[in-house]
């Protein structure tokens, strides 16, 4: 049984964009309902009553991924749907110029600094008001052209609502010039406001400089760490050296400090310790350290002691 042709429309529409190597998707579409007082609503075929992109996101699960030029996959989704609206995939076939009511118009006109704005290619009046203009594919992604106020570009990644797509105000988009007219590339000014802008040089950061064992910053560090080795409380000598050693290495990858003074660690340790008094660690506790560091290791560790009974 041949169907009735309306219920071809957007089917015939689909298989002819893939007959060209589009790639295709079913979209939904606006819904007329009654409302409670009985005048019609516009709803989305989603049946979200709150769908925002009313009849202009996909019908399917994978979205743009599962966009074909497959005439039996196409002929699937809109025998199903008759109604669905089309989409066809951006970056293949063309890009396209979103242009979106007047103040898009105004921005591309301003742009075009007195050259003629249109982009002498196919042309499509969307059901909003505004324009999709097919230019050949740059390569480029979904970006916002810089500093252009209701403009958008839809290229690799994207798509756009072909006619005979219906808006939700009932409109349809149609085409102005078809895909029989030559697509034009994308004009030299228009396409500096896709491309990344150019990234400025960062400012060289100052380099470290070797200091030299005479560096006073390293040589201030050095003083501090030795310091805290020599006035540790038992228990916590080992690892205040571990981490003594641990911030001196940091210190001499820095540059601030020379290498051999942080393999230096035992020899300083043991000078500081034997000399608390003269100068730099006036601290009591160095003569019981040093006394400490003369016992054999094994009198100065701590022996677990059983409990007595
Ligand atoms: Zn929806």
């Amino acid at each position: 049984m041949t169907r009735p042709p309306a219920d071809r429309f957007h089917l015939d529409a689909a298989l002819g964009y893939a007959a060209r190597g589009i790639p295709v998707l079913p979209l939904h579409y606006p819904t007329v309902r009654p409302g409670r007082d009985g005048t019609p609503t516009i709803g989305c075929s989603c049946g979200d009553p709150g769908c925002g992109p009313v009849g202009k996101h996909p019908m399917t699960v994978h979205g743009l991924h599962d966009a074909t030029t497959s005439r039996a996959r196409i002929d699937w989704w809109w025998r199903r749907f008759p109604h669905a609206n089309i989409g066809l995939a951006t970056g293949h076939r063309f890009d396209v110029l979103d242009i979106d009511g007047p103040d898009g118009e105004h921005a591309i006109a301003q742009l075009s600094a007195g050259q003629p704005s249109d982009p002498p290619g196919p042309v499509v009046r969307t059901g909003r008001g505004g324009w999709h203009f097919y230019l050949a594919p740059t390569g480029l992604g979904n970006p916002h052209p810089r500093g252009l106020d209701r403009v958008d570009w839809r290229g690799r990644g994207g798509y756009v609502v072909a006619p005979p797509s219906r808006h939700a105000s009932g409109t349809r988009y149609r085409w102005v010039r078809d895909l029989d007219t030559p697509l034009p590339q994308v004009p030299a000014a228009l396409r500096e406001r896709l491309e990344p802008p150019p990234v400025p040089p960062r400012p060289a950061m100052p380099a470290i400089q070797p200091g030299g064992p005479g560096h006073p910053y390293g040589q201030r560090v050095l003083e501090l760490r030795l310091a805290e080795v020599a006035t540790a409380p038992k228990g916590e000598r080992n690892h205040t050296l571990y981490g003594a050693g641990l911030r001196l290495f940091s210190r001499a990858a820095g540059g601030v400090l020379d290498r051999d003074q942080g393999r230096d660690r035992p020899a300083r340790r043991r000078r500081a310790l034997r000399a608390p008094g003269r100068g730099a660690h006036p601290d009591p506790r160095h003569d019981r350290l040093r006394r400490e560091d003369r016992q054999p290791p094994s009198r100065r560790r701590a022996r677990p002691r059983l409990a007595t009974p």
